[in-house]
C-alpha cells in the first residue's frame, strides 16, 4: 500500500467533526478538511460496517450516505473507489449492501462493491504479535493504495466500543474472523486475548483514513442488541487511533479505557492523547453525548430464559442477545412461559436440560435434547425459523 494521506500517523495528527447537516454533507465537510490529492489515479478501498442485514437506522451498519460521500470526495480527487466487506458468518456482503442501501448508492455511482470473502485469503505474519502470530486476510485488501474505514459509533459488549481500528476486522476472511474470539489466556497479560488479538491485528491492518458515522450509533449492548442513539455526527481523520480516540470522548467514555486502543497507543501504532490531536471546530466538545454502558441486562429483561454459555465467542452471544431482543416478545408463543427457556451456547458443555435450545455448531453434541441451530454463528432469523418452522420471515431477502 502506499504511504497515506498526508498527516497519516504524524504525531500531531488532526480530526475533524461535523454535526447537524445530515449524514452526507457531515461526511462531505470532514472530507473537505482533508487532503486527498494523494488519492488521484489510487485505488481506495472504502470499508464500511456492513457486515449484519440491517438498516443503517438500527445503529448498527454505517449509513449509505456517508458511503456516498465518501465515493464522490474520492471521485472528485481522481480515485478508483471501490466498497468491501467481508460481513460476519451467515451473511453475504451483497445481502447486507442490499439491505443497508450502500448497493443502490453504489448501483447510482457505477461504483464497484467487492465481497471480500470470496477469493482465497492472503496469509500474513504478525511479528509483534502478542495473542496471534498470523492472520487470514481478504486478497482484495492489498489490490489497494488507500483504506479508508468507515465504522458506526457504537459500543461494544466485549472490547468496549467498535471503531475504525476494530473494524478492519472486517478485512479478515471469512471465519478467521471469530478465531479471535476463540483464543486463550496469554500468561502474563491480564487483557482478554480478544483485544490483544486486535491490537496485534493493527499492527498490519491499519486505515488510512478514518471515517466515523455517528448518524445513528449504537448504546448499550453493542455491537447489534444495543438502542440506537441518534448523533448526527460524522469525524474523520488520517490516523485511525486519533479519530477513534475523539469518537469516544464524543461517546462519554475514553480511549484509555477501550483496551485494544490502549494497548496499541502503548506500542506506539497511534496516538490516542487529546492533548496531542488537533480537533476541529473549537467547540467541538459540545457534541458530546454520552452513550449508555454495555449492561447485563438479559437477566433482567427476560426472567424466564437462563442463558448457559460455555466459552462461547462474541458472535454467538451477539446472536442471541439479538434474537432476544427483536424476537423476545413472542418466543414464549412458541415455549410455555411457565417454564424456564435454557439457551445453550459454546463449546464443551458437558450435559444439557432436555427441550434446551441449542444455538451454534458448538452445541451439535446435544441436538438430540431440544432444538438445535446449525451454523457458526447463525443468524437470528434462522433461531426464529426453527422455533417457528417458517421457512422465509415476512420481509426476508431471498437469493435467486
Ligand atoms: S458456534 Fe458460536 S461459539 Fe461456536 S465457534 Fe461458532 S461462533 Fe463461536
Amino acid at each position: 500500500m502506499d504511504d497515506g494521506f498526508s498527516g497519516f500517523n504524524s504525531s500531531n495528527p488532526s480530526v475533524f467533526v461535523s454535526q447537524g447537516n445530515g449524514p452526507y454533507k457531515n461526511t462531505l465537510g470532514v472530507l473537505s478538511k482533508i487532503d486527498l490529492r494523494p488519492a488521484k489515479n489510487k485505488r481506495v478501498l472504502l470499508k464500511p460496517n456492513a457486515g449484519r442485514i440491517d438498516r443503517p437506522e438500527s445503529g448498527i451498519v454505517t449509513n449509505p450516505q456517508v458511503v456516498a460521500a465518501a465515493i464522490d470526495s474520492f471521485r472528485e480527487a481522481g480515485a478508483d473507489v471501490a466498497v468491501g466487506e467481508s460481513p460476519i458468518t451467515g451473511v453475504k456482503a451483497f445481502d447486507a449492501f442490499e439491505a443497508c442501501g450502500i448497493a443502490e448508492v453504489c448501483r447510482k455511482r457505477n461504483c464497484r462493491m467487492i465481497d471480500l470473502d470470496i477469493r482465497p485469503p492472503v496469509e500474513r505474519e504478525i511479528p509483534e504479535g502478542k495473542a496471534i502470530r498470523k492472520i487470514k486476510v481478504c486478497a482484495d485488501f492489498f489490490d489497494f493504495d488507500f483504506i479508508v474505514s468507515i465504522p458506526v459509533m457504537k459500543m461494544h459488549m466485549h472490547t468496549g466500543v467498535t471503531l475504525s481500528i476494530k473494524n478492519m476486522k472486517g478485512c479478515l476472511w471469512r471465519r478467521s474472523k471469530v478465531e479471535l474470539h476463540m483464543l486463550d489466556d496469554i500468561p502474563g497479560i491480564d487483557d482478554k486475548p480478544l483485544n490483544v488479538a486486535i491490537a496485534d491485528m493493527a499492527s498490519i491492518l491499519h486505515p488510512d483514513l478514518a471515517i466515523i458515522d455517528g448518524t445513528v450509533g449504537m448504546e448499550g449492548l453493542g455491537p447489534s442488541a444495543g438502542e440506537p442513539k441518534k448523533l448526527d455526527c460524522v469525524l474523520a481523520g488520517t490516523d485511525g487511533f486519533a479519530a477513534d480516540a475523539v469518537a469516544c470522548r464524543i461517546m462519554g467514555t475514553s480511549a484509555e479505557k477501550i483496551p485494544h486502543l490502549r494497548i496499541a497507543a502503548e506500542r506506539n501504532y497511534g496516538s490516542i492523547d487529546l492533548s496531542t490531536i488537533t480537533i476541529s471546530p473549537g467547540n467541538w466538545e459540545t457534541f458530546i453525548s454520552p452513550f449508555a454502558d454495555t449492561p447485563d441486562i438479559v437477566s433482567v429483561k427476560y426472567p424466564n430464559i437462563e442463558i448457559h454459555d460455555r466459552n462461547s465467542c462474541s458472535a454467538c452471544q451477539s446472536t442471541v442477545l439479538l434474537f432476544l431482543k427483536r424476537y423476545g416478545n413472542i418466543i414464549f408463543d412458541y415455549f410455555s412461559p411457565n417454564d424456564v427457556l435454557n439457551i445453550v451456547i459454546g463449546k464443551g458443555h458437558e450435559n444439557v436440560s432436555e427441550k434446551c435450545l441449542c444455538i451454534g455448531n458448538c452445541t451439535r453434541a446435544h441436538k438430540e435434547k431440544g432444538l438445535f441451530v446449525p451454523g457458526c454463528p447463525p443468524v437470528g432469523s434462522a433461531i426464529l425459523k426453527k422455533i417457528t418452522g417458517m421457512t422465509h420471515l415476512p420481509g426476508e431477502i431471498i437469493n435467486t
